[in-house]
C-alpha cells in the first residue's frame, strides 16, 4: 500500500503497514454508537469503513530515522497467523527488508502500548526480534500489564501473547520502563496519553512551528475526532480514554498538530473546525 515519507524536525517518518483488511464489524468495536450515526463519517472518511457495518483497519507501525537513530514505533500484530486478524500474517519484517533494513538496524522500540496488535514482533522464538535494540515501554503500563485482572482480560482477546511477546523482553533486560513525558532523541519525545490503556504513551516529533503526534489507539476511528465521547470496546478506562481524547484534539487543533493514529489511514492529518465539528484532514505532500 502506499505511504509517505513525512519530514519532520530532522527525521524521516515512514508508516509500515503490518497489516490491513476488513475484520471487526463497527458494532463490536464501538457497542454504543447507533449505525445511524455513522453516516457523515462515511462520506467523510470513506476508506475507513467497508459495507454497511464493518470498519476498515489498518495496523500501522513507524520507522523513524534522523540524527543517527533507528526507531520503530509499534509492533504489530506479528507473524501470525492472527487469528483475531483474519489469520493474517505480519509484514512488517518485509517492510524493512523492502527499505533494506534487517531487524538489528533498529536502535529503540517504543511500544505506545501492550494491546496484542502493538506487540506481535516484539519477539521471535522466545527472544527479542530486535537484537541492538532497547524496549521503551511506560511504567504504568507495565504495572497494569502484570495486574491478574488485566492479564486474563487480555489472554481472552488473544491467549498467551502477553508470555510470548512480553515476558522474553523482561527476561533479556532489554525493556526500559520510562516515567512522563522523556525526550528519547533529539527533539522526539514520548507522553503519556492514557485511557484506551493505563499507560498509553504517544510520541512527539517536532517543534512548535511544526509537529506531528503518533497518538497511537487514543483515536481507534477518526469520527472519534468529532465525537470524544465514543469509546471503543477496547479502551480499558473510558472516561480517562475521553478526557485524553478531548484534550488532544483541543492542542492539535489550537497548535495545528498533525496527528497519526495507528488504524486510520496511514497519513498525518490536521484538525479542523468544519461548522460545529471539528475532523481529521489528511496532509497532502
Ligand atoms: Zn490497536
Amino acid at each position: 500500500m502506499h505511504t509517505h515519507t513525512i519530514t519532520i524536525g530532522g527525521y524521516t517518518l515512514e508508516a509500515l503497514i503490518d497489516v490491513e483488511g476488513v475484520f471487526f464489524p463497527l458494532s463490536i468495536v464501538f457497542p454504543n454508537v447507533p449505525e445511524t450515526a455513522w453516516e457523515p463519517f462515511r462520506a467523510w472518511y470513506p476508506d475507513t469503513v467497508s459495507g454497511s457495518d464493518k470498519l476498515y483497519t489498518r495496523v500501522a507501525c513507524y520507522l523513524i530515522r534522523g540524527y543517527g537513530r533507528t526507531i520503530l514505533v509499534d509492533a504489530g500484530i506479528g507473524p501470525g497467523p492472527a487469528p483475531l486478524f483474519g489469520h493474517a500474517c505480519g509484514a512488517l519484517l518485509d517492510e524493512l527488508a523492502r527499505r533494506g533494513l534487517t531487524p538489528d538496524v533498529i536502535d529503540t522500540v517504543v511500544l505506545t502500548h501492550l494491546h496484542p496488535d502493538h506487540v506481535g514482533w516484539a519477539t521471535r522464538d522466545g527472544q527479542p526480534t530486535f537484537p541492538r535494540a532497547r524496549y521503551i515501554v511506560s511504567h504504568a503500563e507495565l504495572e497494569a500489564f502484570h495486574r491478574d485482572d488485566v492479564r486474563a482480560a487480555m489472554h481472552a482477546i488473544v491467549p498467551g501473547y502477553l508470555d510470548q511477546c512480553l515476558a522474553p523482553l523482561e527476561g533479556a533486560g532489554v525493556l526500559e520502563p520510562v516515567e512522563d513525558p522523556v525526550e528519547l532523541s533529539h527533539g522526539l519525545k514520548v507522553a503519556l496519553a492514557p485511557g484506551h490503556t493505563p499507560g498509553l504513551l504517544r510520541v512527539e516529533l517536532g517543534d512548535a512551528t511544526s509537529a506531528v503526534w503518533l497518538v497511537a489507539d487514543v483515536f481507534t476511528h477518526p469520527a472519534q475526532i468529532t465525537y470524544p465521547e465514543w469509546c471503543s470496546a477496547f479502551d480499558m478506562i473510558p472516561e480517562l480514554a475521553i478526557a485524553t481524547r478531548k484534550a488532544v484534539v483541543e492542542r492539535a487543533t489550537t497548535e495545528g498538530i498533525q496527528i497519526l493514529a495507528s488504524h486510520f489511514p496511514p497519513v498525518p492529518g490536521l484538525l479542523h473546525q468544519d461548522g460545529a465539528s471539528i475532523r481529521w484532514e489528511p496532509v497532502s505532500r
